[in-house]
């Protein structure tokens, strides 16, 4: 878009949107990627430039030579290669960064996020009211039932616990301002939970919903227990009730035990003779409060070596090669 500065025309080269694609042994999905995007997008009104931005999260397969041909033939495809796998918060961070659009939209390469809603989210949020477009899956068919049942729990979870509201269902597929994107990278934790980070910026968010697809191309690259961990780290991140809990363990613990001592004394003094019986039921109790005890080590230990980690101020990924 040209624009008049002083008598000169500067072109102003920004794009309108940048779309933001974490990619891990994406090899099959980004050629249907890229050829489904354009399609929709080129056809839409008023979207006039738009740049590509792939981020090669260390993948094992042809990703990366894939992106290479795709940046080789457009020059609207740009990517970044990782010397390492860094997960898909890594990716987004770093797509986000990379970014120059004046609205950026982050979402999956498998096509299980629909470009084709892109329009409509565009003209939600480049009318001003809201500085976010985002969206959640209103079914979670073709997901194991397993899964979806942890899922659920997750969500109860940090509903009971975090400190913001972590939508059930919400996709990690947005529309975001340039006013929002550049909170989102104000943040720089380590210990990054999108999921947390989204809600916690604040701002004006307008929901779209959809149904669960199939992905285009691939396998999943969520194991059952990247989830778990994922959800824990999640919990960490945005609460710190679990540590509150444990302290009232303890509290309540110690006054149990005070309540006990005070209850065989007074037997001792009023001439009952205490029994020698029930170590069974005293090995229950000592194992019992040592696994609580544990227990509640165990989270301590959960927040301590997240701060371990943000102290390390370790960069978040390190690339290995842009163009
Ligand atoms: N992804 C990534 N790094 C990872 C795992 C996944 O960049 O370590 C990318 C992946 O290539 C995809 C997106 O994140 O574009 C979502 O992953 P996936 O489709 O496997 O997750 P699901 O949709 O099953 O939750
Ligand atoms: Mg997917």
């Amino acid at each position: 878009m040209p624009v008049q500065n002083g008598g000169d025309i500067i072109i102003d080269k920004t794009p309108l949107i940048s779309l933001v694609i974490p990619c891990y042994n994406e090899e099959e999905a980004i050629g249907l990627f890229y050829e489904e995007a354009l399609s929709v997008l080129e056809k839409s009104e008023g979207i006039l430039d738009l740049e590509f931005i792939f981020v090669d999260d260390g993948s094992k397969d042809a990703t990366l030579s894939e992106l290479r041909k795709y940046a080789a033939r457009d020059d609207r495809v740009h990517y970044l290669s990782f010397s390492r796998n860094f997960g898909k918060e890594a990716a987004l961070l770093a797509g986000l960064a990379e970014s120059t659009g004046k609205f950026v939209v982050t979402l999956d390469a498998d096509l299980q996020d629909p470009p084709s809603l892109i329009p409509e989210m565009l003209r939600v949020v480049s009318a001003g009211e809201y500085d976010c477009a985002a969206t959640r899956r209103v079914t979670r068919k073709g997901e194991p039932v397993i899964r979806s049942f942890f899922a659920r729990c997750f969500y109860y979870m940090m509903a009971k616990v975090a400190d913001i509201e972590v939508v059930d269902g919400a996709r990690d597929f947005r529309l975001m301002s340039r006013l929002y994107v550049d909170a989102i990278l104000s943040l720089e934790e380590r210990n990054r939970f999108s999921k947390g980070i989204f809600p916690w910026v604040g701002f004006k968010t307008k929901w779209f919903e959809y149904e669960n697809r199939q992905r285009s191309a691939g396998a999943t690259k969520w194991s059952f227990w990247k989830l778990v961990i994922y959800a824990f780290s999640g919990i960490v991140a945005f609460s710190s009730k679990p540590l509150a809990i444990a302290s009232v363990l303890g509290i309540l613990f110690f006054l149990t035990s005070l309540v006990l001592i005070l209850i065989i004394v007074i037997k001792k003094m009023i001439g009952y003779t205490v029994n020698v019986d029930g170590w069974a039921s005293t090995t229950c109790i000592i194992l019992f409060t040592s696994g609580v005890q544990l227990f509640s080590v165990g989270i301590l230990g959960q927040y301590l070596a997240k701060t371990y980690t943000e102290v390390k101020h370790r960069p978040h990924y390190i690339i290995k090669e842009a163009a």
